[in-house]
């Protein structure tokens, strides 16, 4: 039995058969993604279970990571701060460090593979390298770009130019471009240790592991410390609402090891909580799947208060386990919260307080915003979907002037 046919008792019989078929047409072809760490963020998380399942699907896919030293991922992350609107100042020689560690990788990335999908920023330069191979290049960009900075677009977009295909998650994301644009949503793995069903007895484990009274309301985010997640919004929201309901709140993060600022920002949030014993702030280690699927399940709400969120795989995380989710406007969140259907869309730290109170008091509401949320998800937001889409991509770019394709 293959991998992939685990997941008909969750999508249905119809879903993985195409599937199938779609992975035969690309049999034989080598297609190489490449990012900026193996470990910690959304799009490593995404990679870490879709390589495997296409392999066993007879598509020779494989994953490889760009090397940089510390000066260029700080240059990286001020990229990522800035094409998500963020004032940043990038240097010239910035510019000059991102692209000569960029070209240092040209020898360890398996430039000649018959489609390279590059994912983000850090590895986008890669692309200068294409003339000498006849392959296909797209790339993936999981950064909401609706109010990226403006000179850094003008460096990156002649990169992008150069790519066959460009993948958006939103439609907001979109850019003028000569590249064809497609728009992608990702996607979690309800069958990965993050989000698969768990015995109880492991929730209580992990609860009791971590000191955490069951017995009292459990306010959890999931995130790596980092400002656009707003951690210290989190705990403004909380210490409002504590007053009037005796909860508890859970931080649960990490580090990614592209990201810098990780440790600053944990010594903000530290600060910020002070001594509050029902304050629980857990820096976790990456490998920490099933403590953050229990957490994410003994929780009564999941917060995601991001100021800016490319999707936001911790959304899609809390309302596949049928959690009350109350998150920022933004970026891609509401792709997948429709403000008191399936869950609550906030702006403020005074809006997400309002509701997190008015949810706490409010257990059937919050039940019903729950169970809407898991079946968006189950319709829209599970790998097997994303396979697909990612699937005709691949197929597309080798029919670019077909508007349809007979498989
Ligand atoms: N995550 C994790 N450990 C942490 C923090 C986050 O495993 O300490 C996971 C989280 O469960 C989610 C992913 O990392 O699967 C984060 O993806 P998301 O799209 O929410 O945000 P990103 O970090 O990519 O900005």
């Amino acid at each position: 039995m293959q991998k992939l046919d685990h997941y008909i008792p969750i999508v249905g019989e119809n879903e993985i058969s195409e599937l199938k078929l779609i992975a035969q047409k690309l049999a034989g072809k080598k297609i190489v993604n490449v990012n900026s760490t193996s470990t910690g963020g959304g799009v490593a998380e995404i990679l870490n279970r879709m390589i495997p399942l296409l392999k066993d699907m007879g598509v020779d896919a494989s994953w490889e990571v760009i090397k940089g030293g510390e000066k260029f991922f700080d240059v990286t992350k001020k990229f990522h701060n800035a094409l998500h609107g963020k004032k940043e100042s990038i240097a010239p020689e910035d510019y000059e460090c991102y692209s000569e560690t960029v070209e240092q990788n040209y020898e360890n990335i398996s430039l000649e593979s018959d489609i390279l999908f590059i994912h983000d920023p850090q590895p986008a330069a890669l692309v200068k390298e294409r003339k000498k191979h006849d392959n296909r290049w797209v790339w993936r960009c999981h950064i909401d770009l609706s109010e990226r900075d403006e000179q850094l677009w003008n460096f990156l977009k002649p990169l992008v130019e150069r790519y066959d295909a460009a993948v958006f998650s939103a439609p907001a994301f979109a850019q003028e471009l000569l590249t064809p644009q497609v728009l992608i949503a990702p996607s979690i793995d309800p069958l990965s240790d993050k989000n698969k069903e768990l015995p109880q007895d492991t929730i209580n484990e992990v609860v009791s592991r971590f000191k955490i009274n069951p017995e009292r309301p459990i306010v959890t985010q999931v995130s790596r410390f980092d400002y656009l997640k707003d951690p210290v919004g989190v705990i403004q929201a909380y210490k409002m609402v504590k007053p009037y309901v005796d909860c508890q709140l859970v931080l649960a993060g990490g580090s990614a090891a592209d990201d810098p600022e990780g440790a600053k920002v944990l010594a903000d949030v530290q600060e910020e909580a002070g001594n509050d014993p029902d304050i629980f702030i857990l820096n976790l280690p990456p490998t920490s799947h099933i403590e953050i699927n229990a957490l994410q399940r003994a929780s009564t709400i999941i917060l995601q208060k991001s100021l800016k969120e490319g999707f936001g795989l911790t959304v899609a995380e809390g309302l596949w386990k049928g959690k009350p989710v109350i998150a920022g406007a933004v970026g891609g969140i509401p792709l997948q919260i429709t403000h008191k259907y399936s869950g609550i869309l906030t702006h403020s730290v005074e809006g997400t307080a309002y509701w997190l109170k008015q949810l706490l008091q409010s257990p059937d509401y919050a039940k019903k915003l729950g169970e809407n949320g898991k079946e968006h998800v189950r319709n829209n937001f599970l790998l097997t979907r994303h396979l697909r889409d990612y699937l005709l991509l691949f197929l597309s770019l080798y029919h670019p002037d077909k508007s349809l394709i007979y498989l």
